[in-house]
């Protein structure tokens, strides 16, 4: 439509005047809306064609087919990459809906018990850790609910409790707490992996983002985590902190304010 969108400042200037700043940012929202509208488009369409492909490979089965076995390893090498792109398309898509706000997503808001949710969690995480031998475990000191998504909030808890069993080295430990302070209700993750360089930090959160990456291609993540566990915190009024000391391990902590 034919509407401009300002944005205006207005700020104290010399004794009794006024200084009056009024930006046309129109444009700036419009290429943001383009660009959104195409990532999410793109995602989508990239859909159909991942089915159709995971479809064939399902039936390409080398136990039915004694002919395949020449090609099994191909095979297990598309299953692989079939189901990482996979991964990055479900990413991508939730991204481009938690960037729109859609307001729909994650349908209405629920009472969530967050201990059950990080229980659960933690059992995945040990069946993800495997032959890693990590210990892992889950300390409850408070019995508080939220109040959101309970898709959005499993998904960035995952991501934070996830990366922390990709990242961290075999054998090391992985401690995930569900607290309170005076103001906040706070999820946190501590590692003993090999932690972060300070100067990354600040850009953990930006999409496909990633600290070295040739290596951490290949352990499997989109790129994306991160960046969906900063939008879906917004969503729900909270945000991320990260502390992290190279050879020491990371923490990072999801803070929420406590329902008024
Ligand atoms: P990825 O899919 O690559 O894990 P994320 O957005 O989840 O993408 O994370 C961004 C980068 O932050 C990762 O590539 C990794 O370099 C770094 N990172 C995240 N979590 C940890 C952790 N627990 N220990 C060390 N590095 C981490």
């Amino acid at each position: 439509d034919e509407s401009l969108i300002l944005n205006i400042h207005i700020t104290p200037y010399n004794n009794d005047q006024r200084l009056v700043m009024i930006r046309d940012v129109t444009e700036r929202y419009r290429l943001e809306r383009v660009r959104q509208d195409f990532v999410a488009n793109v995602s989508h369409e990239l859909r159909t064609p991942l089915t159709v492909i995971n479809g064939y490979l399902e039936v390409l089965d080398p136990d039915m087919y004694p002919e395949l076995s020449k090609v099994e390893k191909p095979l297990q090498m598309m299953r692989q990459q079939a189901l990482n792109m996979g991964h990055l398309v479900d990413d991508l898509l939730l991204l481009s809906r938690l960037d729109a706000k859609e307001p729909s997503l994650g349908g209405k808001p629920q009472l969530i018990d967050i201990n059950i949710m990080l229980d659960s969690i933690c059992a995945e995480a040990r069946v993800l850790s495997g032959e890693k031998s990590q210990t892992i475990l889950f300390h409850s000191h408070s019995s508080a609910t939220l109040t959101g998504s309970e898709k959005q909030l499993r998904s960035a808890f995952s991501n934070l409790v996830f990366n922390a069993v990709r990242y961290t080295q075999q054998e090391g430990r992985i401690d995930i707490f569900w607290k309170e302070t005076q103001n906040h209700l706070v999820m946190t993750v501590k590692d003993n992996g090999p932690g972060i360089e300070q100067e990354h930090i600040p850009r953990l959160t930006e999409r496909f983002y990633r600290v070295d990456s040739g290596r951490n291609r290949s352990q499997g993540g989109t790129g994306l985590g991160l960046a969906i566990v900063k939008h879906v915190l917004e969503m729900h009024d909270g945000y991320l902190e990260v502390d992290s000391t190279v050879g020491k391990g990371s923490e990072f902590s999801c803070y929420f304010p406590k329902s008024s």
